[in-house]
């Protein structure tokens, strides 16, 4: 089949049986690849009700048809299960190089079942696949064994692994590729965890089958001067992520304080160009990307190299926990990357237990006699590696913000800052309804990622609540993760601002199967709604209330910066939803009706 690698790869870990299968045509053409085999899998095949750190859980990884090819930025690989951190639905994204390897070896998806008894590690060379004894890097960081695998296999092998975080399931633990890119939301890295597998290790020398091989090179080409010719290339390729850090301050979103207010007031220091001054040491690109957004740093002050910071651990564990020194922000990123936690989540955890030691609702006598403080770097280290290790005060905020406002309790749920039990991405959004909005629907759980509609809040008039605020939200929702159908970066549309009308034709350059924008669009919408109906399935009781944002955002206006006394009240939290549920075609309780499944031709998955 044109575009794909040919074969799913089974490995059952119970049992060490490994399989292939070809990849179902029918599957490619309704779901395309990435994010969405990944649903496809994981409805069809884990069972109703399935323990996520369980062995009838399974972890999915999906490169998609553009992955491995000519089109910019073709490297982003989908991982896909149940969510031990929400009980509902996971898929975390990540670049390098490993879906292009997956690809070459002959394979759009691995599916991972069952669970060994004994740590092991899956080697994939082309058609050789075998699970091998993992003992002597069990209890190793992800960033040492993936150096320690390349050194024993080979450069060419790609490697992804999981650390003490993952080892010891932590709710949010990640799976880390490329020495500092991480699958990082929802937990996967503690369901890969739970299976005892350690890492995978992929190389591939076969060719992916091409429909028109000169029509791609010429689009390819076509694709790679746009993003050249971008007025925004110098500043992306010199800063990446980093870039938003002063904007976001700018404009009161920067979480600071547990999401307390939207603005430093001195952010200077962690500014891209401070960043870029201080650690920053060479750029860094992901497979076949002509705009290298990764920042490879190194810091002096702790001897360390790492990935990033990027925006979002800048945010959460930056503002969040007020970390104002750009070193140790890197430093507790080299800690979550080599322990293997999700630096956004371990950001939000850290700055609630911070939060809740300063109200009194916690003591020493809980923290293990530390002494919880605001812009502590020893108590953000010292907690990052309790949590990996879930000791002490760490077992519980290894469990994610929601548990430990349950077991804390004492008003504590009021500043818990999570949707649906996942922690939030670092964009306050008081002042921001569509971003909110973004946030309470997301299928991945307040994840910016899906929709990062904070531009058209600021765009269209931020205290507007309006039925086109919504209709953005889902336009964006279908657009951005359309991109991990496809296994390709969306940063090239997103931030150099190329046209995404060039999609369709690369894509049937590589395919032969011609598709309209708007095609696409629907085979977006069909995952997005199949994703929505798992929510429905796993989580009993589930609809509209679990839609709601943390009550900081509604309660509590923003006490200073630019969006100082701003929030969006309780009766505009409804009116957005009952908006965006209605243009969703969804009931009242925010359930997809059976004609929207109808049209979308989910009838008979869903039954
Ligand atoms: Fe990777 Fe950044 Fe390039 Fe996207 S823009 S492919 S994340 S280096």
């Amino acid at each position: 089949m044109n575009g794909y690698g040919g074969k799913i790869l089974r490995v059952n870990l119970t049992t060490g049986k490994i399989t292939t299968e070809p990849t179902p045509k029918e599957l490619a053409e309704r779901f395309l690849g990435g994010r969405g085999f990944g649903i496809y899998f994981l409805y069809t095949e884990v069972p109703k009700g399935a323990d996520p750190l369980g062995p009838e859980n399974k972890l999915i990884f999906s490169s998609g048809p553009l992955s491995g090819t000519l089109t910019p930025g073709a490297g982003k690989l989908d991982v896909t299960c149940k969510s031990p951190l929400t009980g509902g639905y996971a898929s975390a994204n990540v670049g390098g190089h490993i879906t292009a390897e997956l690809k070459y070896a002959g394979y759009d998806s691995i599916i991972i079942e069952g669970a060994s008894e004994k740590p092991v590690y899956l080697f994939i060379d082309d058609d050789e696949v075998q699970i091998r004894d993992a003992d002597d890097l069990w209890g190793k960081g992800s960033l040492t064994v993936e150096a320690e695998l390349k050194k024993r296999l080979g450069e060419e092998f790609q490697i992804a692994t999981i650390g003490p975080g993952g080892e010891n399931m932590v709710k949010y633990a990640c799976i880390t590729h490329d020495f500092g890119r991480q699958a990082g939301r929802g937990g996967v890295g503690a369901v890969m965890g739970s299976k005892k597998l350690k890492a995978i290790a992929i190389h591939g020398t076969k060719d992916i089958p091409v429909a028109n091989p000169e029509e791609l090179l010429r689009l390819g080409k076509e694709m790679y001067a746009a993003c050249k010719a971008s007025d925004a290339y110098e500043a992306w390729t010199k800063y990446g992520t980093s870039g938003v850090n002063v904007w976001s301050n700018e404009v009161g979103s920067f979480p600071v304080r547990n999401f307390w207010t939207g603005a430093l007031e001195d952010y200077s220091t962690l500014s891209g160009e401070t960043m870029r001054k201080k650690i920053v040491i060479t750029d860094k690109a992901c497979f076949g990307c002509p705009c290298p957004c990764g920042k490879y740093s190194h810091s002096k002050k702790y001897k360390v190299f790492v990935e990033g910071p990027e925006y979002e651990t800048a945010a959460l564990i930056g503002g969040n926990c007020y970390l104002l020194d750009i070193e140790d922000v890197a430093y507790a990123n080299w800690l979550c990357d080599e322990l293997g936690v999700d630096s956004i989540s371990t950001g939000n955890v850290i700055a609630f237990a911070i939060e809740c030691y300063e109200k009194g609702i916690i003591t020493k006598e809980d923290t293990g006699g530390l002494e919880l403080r605001w812009g502590d770097p020893q108590v953000v280290f010292t907690l990052i590696e309790k949590i990996a290790r879930r000791e002490g005060i760490g077992a519980i905020l290894a469990e994610g913000v929601k548990y430990a406002s349950q077991k804390w309790d004492k008003g504590s749920e009021e500043f818990a800052i999570h949707v649906k039990g996942m922690e939030m991405s670092g964009y306050e959004s008081r002042n921001a309804p569509a971003m909110l909005l973004s946030y309470m629907t997301c299928d991945v759980v307040a994840h910016h990622n899906r929709s990062w509609a904070i531009t058209y809040d600021i765009q269209v008039g931020r205290d507007k609540i309006s039925p086109d605020k919504a209709a953005k939200v889902i336009e964006l929702q279908h657009v951005r993760p359309l991109f991990d159908c496809l296994g390709a970066c969306r940063l090239q549309w997103v931030e150099l601002g190329i046209d995404l009308q060039l999609y369709p034709p690369i894509l049937k350059a590589i395919t032969g199967v011609d598709r309209s924008w708007d095609d696409l669009m629907k085979i977006s919408e069909r995952v997005w709604n199949l994703t929505r109906m798992y929510w429905v399935r796993e989580i009993e009781g589930f609809g509209r209330e679990w839609d709601y944002p943390p009550p900081r955002t509604y309660k509590e206006p923003v006490p200073s910066g630019p969006t100082k006394g701003k929030l969006v009240k309780w009766e505009d939290v409804q009116k957005l939803l009952d908006m965006y549920y209605e243009q969703r075609g969804w009931d009242k309780n925010g359930i997809p009706t059976r004609e929207k499944l109808a049209e979308l031709g989910l009838t008979e998955i869903i039954g």
